[in-house]
């Protein structure tokens, strides 16, 4: 989610990219096939505090992506057909997913309309507690008691912590420091209790984010009728799976797809792991999904598809289209594999 070295990821693709490197090693890691998770699709915002920044793209981004993955002849295709593609081995073209995580309303606003004017397929993965009005988006609520607020105290492993944050650049400061000590904590409840000790003490309103930014069932069900659209499962409660107790997990991800099949009608038959990197997601989380009869489910590990995904369907890597990163010839490179090749030390698979 939130990277704390952004001027060297943003110098890693402009090096790849300016070098022509990303074009040399293309035929070793470019993959038939890739994923992308996106998050918010909205117009940019004005602001100097906005860490959350990463997870939105500007709809006019999203266009121009389309169309330079049409224009270089690659197939936009449903979940449901890439994992046809991938089980029946079929590869003689490259294919490219689109995702979105959270149902947020602004998606149906504003991603909607350009991915219907251009006939794109597309899933939304959705954490069922966000359309029941529960959910707890709590990496905003961290943002608002900071945004809000010159100075803030705060128990960090038993010790009083005070801050100060009155300018933008403490804020930053600040949110990323208390931000990567939660989801550091061990486990998904322990970082729970602070954020409501938090939104308690700096009364913020915590179920204000999810009726104000997410979609309700009925705008859901309306998106779900477009047969371009999949609604995918992103558990009940949006917790990184791999802090829960077993049962927990398990429940988290077939009351996931219950909840959805109820208000829809439809059982979802893709999830995706909230947040999804090793810390929320594991092999313990790969064979739950597998039990819980998910056809795919995606993680947050970067990388793009290889044939030998085919044996690992429920630990998908997918690429991150980053609100920090919104130029074409960054998409360009993250789409040859180059990136995350070097990432994963020309790993294809990264499922342990
Ligand atoms: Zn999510």
């Amino acid at each position: 989610m939130i990277t704390p070295n952004r001027r060297l990821i943003r110098t890693g693709l402009e090096a790849l990219y300016f070098t022509g490197s990303y074009l040399a090693l293309q035929p070793f890691v470019g993959g038939v096939g890739a994923i992308l998770t996106l998050h918010h699709v909205r117009p940019a915002r004005s602001g100097a505090f906005q860490p959350n920044r990463l997870l939105e793209v500007t709809p006019r981004f999203l266009e121009d992506v389309i169309v330079r993955l049409r224009r270089a002849d690659v197939d936009l295709v449903s979940l449901d057909e890439m994992r046809r593609r991938l089980a029946d081995r079929v590869y003689w073209r490259k294919f490219v997913c689109f995702t979105f995580d959270d149902g947020y309303r602004d998606n149906r606003q504003y991603a909607f309309p350009i991915l219907k004017r251009h006939g794109v397929p597309f899933a939304i993965y959705v954490p069922t507690s966000f359309p029941d009005r529960l959910g707890e988006l709590w990496w905003l609520a961290l943002e608002a008691v900071i945004a809000q607020n010159d100075r803030i105290a705060l128990v960090m492993n038993d010790a009083d912590r005070h801050f100060d944050c009155r300018t933008a650049p403490e804020k930053h400061e600040v949110f990323n420091t208390v931000y990567w000590w939660l989801r550091g904590l061990e486990s998904e409840a322990a970082l729970r209790r602070v954020v409501h000790d938090l939104c308690h003490r700096y009364r913020i309103d915590m179920a204000a984010f999810c009726s104000d930014l997410c979609m309700t069932w009925d705008e859901l069900g309306e998106l779900a009728r477009d047969p371009l659209v999949t609604i995918g499962a992103h558990t009940v409660n949006h917790v990184m799976l791999r802090k829960v107790p077993h049962e927990q997990a398990r429940s988290e991800m077939t009351m996931g797809a219950a909840v959805i099949e109820a208000a829809l009608g439809t059982r979802p038959r893709h999830l995706a792991y909230p947040v999804g990197d090793p810390t929320s997601a594991g092999p313990r989380e790969f064979r739950l999904a597998q039990e819980a009869g998910y056809a795919t489910a995606t993680t947050t590990r970067p990388g793009v598809l290889f044939p030998e995904h085919r044996d690992c369907l429920t630990a998908l890597p997918r690429i991150t289209l980053n609100g920090e990163f919104q130029r074409l010839r960054y998409v360009r490179v993250l789409l040859s594999g180059a990136a995350t090749a070097l990432h994963n030390r020309f790993r294809r698979v990264n499922a342990a």
